[in-house]
């Protein structure tokens, strides 16, 4: 490690000591049983650099489920398998504006087609779509491309699964309606088997910050030293994690943040950075970034990891835009 990386460290460790006294202004999840009661005060960081090197501060290594940060995977994992234009004939790329689980917009838009992958109807639609006939295989593909991503075969959370699949009132109503119109491509208990066992995937931020620096370096793994998506994929994933990944509190993260950016509702949030030359110290190249702070505010994102994602972009110039 250079000089340089104790510098990132020390900064981060002491914004993570900072933001971390915001969390109680947040709150667990709650209507997913399993989650209400996880320490709510936690905060970590771990970002992932293309030269392997890894900063990490905080909560860094504490497990927790991937959620919606999932939607991105499966969305990627879609593309890949049946091609871009198919997804996108039953999925579109705008965003809403509504909350995440939102009913209302779908029947409002005639056909009933999801208006984004990164909101529940549009992300159990991609999970139908996934090649496979069971929700064994479809869940099979899932895990193959994530265990590329970061060198490791995901586990699921079986309490959180059991825990959702007990209580998913609003995304079996999703499915069922998502079925009638024609959208779901398979039935919708196993749709939903699909989308809340990836939901349930267990990973920390140093997993995600990998997957994020994959984003960021257009599909290439640098560790790998393998293409593993192509750019085209990566790219469109991008914008959706732009406009859609912080669901409707997206337009926000992107005037005050500015980077792409995905989260879910247990508290992670995967973002990245892209390249820059004209950016100031300490970090000029592409890297990942892995958050976990599981106190999240009205949008379902984490309160202080947003708060803490919003620093760091501003110390170190981050801003696409
Ligand atoms: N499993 C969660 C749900 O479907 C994921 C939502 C989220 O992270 N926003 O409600």
């Amino acid at each position: 490690k250079t000089r340089d990386d104790g510098q990132k460290k020390a900064s981060l460790d002491a914004w993570v000591t900072h933001y971390q006294s915001y969390a109680a202004k947040g709150q667990n999840a709650s209507y997913i049983p399993a989650l209400e009661h996880i320490n709510s005060s936690q905060l970590g960081i771990c970002i992932a650099e293309p030269n392997g090197t890894i900063i990490h501060s905080g909560d860094w290594e504490v497990p927790f489920t991937l959620q919606s940060i999932s939607k991105v995977i499966s969305f990627m994992a879609a593309c890949l398998g049946c091609g871009i234009s198919y997804v996108l004939e039953r999925v579109d790329v705008e965003p809403t504006g509504d909350a995440f689980n939102s009913i209302t917009r779908l029947e409002m838009h005639k056909p009933g087609k999801p208006f984004n992958p990164m909101i529940n109807a549009g992300a159990i639609t991609v999970s139908s779509l996934l090649p496979g006939k069971s929700p064994q295989q479809k869940l099979e593909v899932l895990y193959s491309l994530i265990e590329k991503l970061i060198g490791k075969r995901p586990t699921i959370n079986e309490e959180v699964f059991q825990s959702e699949w007990k209580t998913a009132h609003r995304n079996r109503a999703l499915a069922h309606y998502l079925k009638e119109t024609g959208f779901l491509e398979s039935e919708v208990e196993e749709a939903l088997e699909v989308y809340l066992k990836q939901c349930s995937i267990e990973v920390n931020t140093k997993d995600i910050a990998l997957i994020g620096l994959v984003l960021a370096l257009d599909g290439y793994h640098p560790i790998r030293k393998e293409q593993i998506l192509p750019k085209e994929i990566a790219r469109l994933t991008k914008a959706l994690m732009l406009t859609c990944g912080m669901y409707n509190a997206s337009g926000k993260f992107a005037a005050f943040v500015g980077v792409p950016a995905k989260s879910g509702v247990s508290g992670g949030i995967m973002a990245l950075a892209p390249s820059s030359t004209r950016r100031v110290l300490p970090l000029q190249g592409e890297f990942g970034i892995g958050i976990y702070g599981p106190a999240i505010d009205e949008y379902g994102n984490s309160l202080a990891g947003g708060m803490l994602l919003q620093q760091i972009a501003q110390e170190w110039d981050l801003n696409i835009f």
